[in-house]
């Protein structure tokens, strides 16, 4: 079994970026907006934050309490969309209840979706054109390129169907021509389902949910879940069972959570180069 190593990998994908960015003379800048006190918000913002300030990009976190009207929060988009300085636009998630999150990531311009989340970008990458693709899948996807496990003709079986993770990766795959199936919660006989997966990626929030018997000899388990228990991070997959028969894994933490603020950081200097042109 080999550990697939997003740290390892994020390392290197930033010092590539940074080096590229040091012969700039005009920084790419990354805005993120957040909405209240969401405590995980803060850490991944943070993280956001430690990332641009270590390639060089321009950072702003604008901060916004929780009682924000939707239209207020649409003039400031209106506001970034127009700026000439910045590159990127995050909209942190969740927002809160008065907030329409799908209205607000639509408001972001493509061009400065630096998390793939518009309509625009998804349909795009729904036709295989070149464009800004949500940075959690976009980095599965390198984390598998990066150790030469070949997706063409294979079966990924996909669990979980989210905006942010599930369907943006079905296309994904897709493009790389394996053969997709999706699961959810209303899916019978899951793991009848998830024991066919050459590659199986689990991306449901649910601590070790996937079990030893839930996954073929040899197969590939990408393990997207971040949960929380007691201050320790765990993954949707049972790593010490799971790994005994898997072929490649990813740990949580360490495989696919450094891979999404690299595909970030990825996307921030590719929005820059859009936006230039
Ligand atoms: P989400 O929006 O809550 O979606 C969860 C999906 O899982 C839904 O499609 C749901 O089905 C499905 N699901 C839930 N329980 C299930 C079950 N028992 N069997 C089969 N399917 C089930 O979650 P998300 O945003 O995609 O995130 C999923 C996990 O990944 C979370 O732990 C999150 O923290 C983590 N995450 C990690 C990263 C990273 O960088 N590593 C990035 C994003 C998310 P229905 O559609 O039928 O409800």
């Amino acid at each position: 079994m080999i550990i697939l190593d997003g740290k390892k990998l994020k390392q290197e994908i930033l010092d590539e970026l940074k080096e590229e960015v040091s012969n700039l003379l005009i920084k790419p800048k990354l805005v993120v907006i957040q909405v209240g006190d969401d405590p995980a918000s803060d850490v991944y913002v943070k993280q956001k934050g430690k990332m641009a300030e270590y390639i060089g990009y321009n950072f702003e976190h604008i901060k916004l309490p929780s009682d924000i009207l939707e239209e207020e929060l649409l003039t400031l988009i209106d506001k970034l969309n127009d700026d000439k300085e910045v590159s990127g636009i995050l909209v942190q998630m969740p927002l809160p209840s008065q907030i329409n999150a799908k209205t607000v990531q639509n408001r972001v311009i493509a061009s400065k979706d630096v998390d793939g989340l518009t309509d625009i970008n998804t349909g795009k990458l729904v036709h295989n054109n070149d464009t800004l693709i949500s940075c959690t899948p976009m980095g599965i996807v390198d984390l598998l390129k990066e150790y030469n496990i070949s997706i063409k003709g294979k079966h990924v079986v996909i669990v979980g169907r989210s905006d942010l993770v599930g369907k943006p990766l079905i296309n994904l795959f897709l493009n790389n021509d394996a053969t997709v199936t999706v699961c959810h919660s209303k899916t019978n006989n899951l793991e009848s389902i998830t024991k066919l997966a050459d590659i199986l990626v689990v991306a449901i929030g649910n601590k070790e949910f996937v079990k030893a018997d839930m996954v073929k000899d040899n197969a590939v388990v990408i393990d997207v879940g971040i949960n929380r228990d007691n201050n320790k991070l765990y993954g949707d997959v049972d790593f010490s069972n799971v790994s005994k028969k898997s072929s490649y894994i990813t740990p949580v933490p360490g495989g696919v959570g450094p891979m999404t603020v690299a595909e970030l950081a990825k996307n921030v200097l590719k929005a820059y180069k859009i936006n230039r042109h």
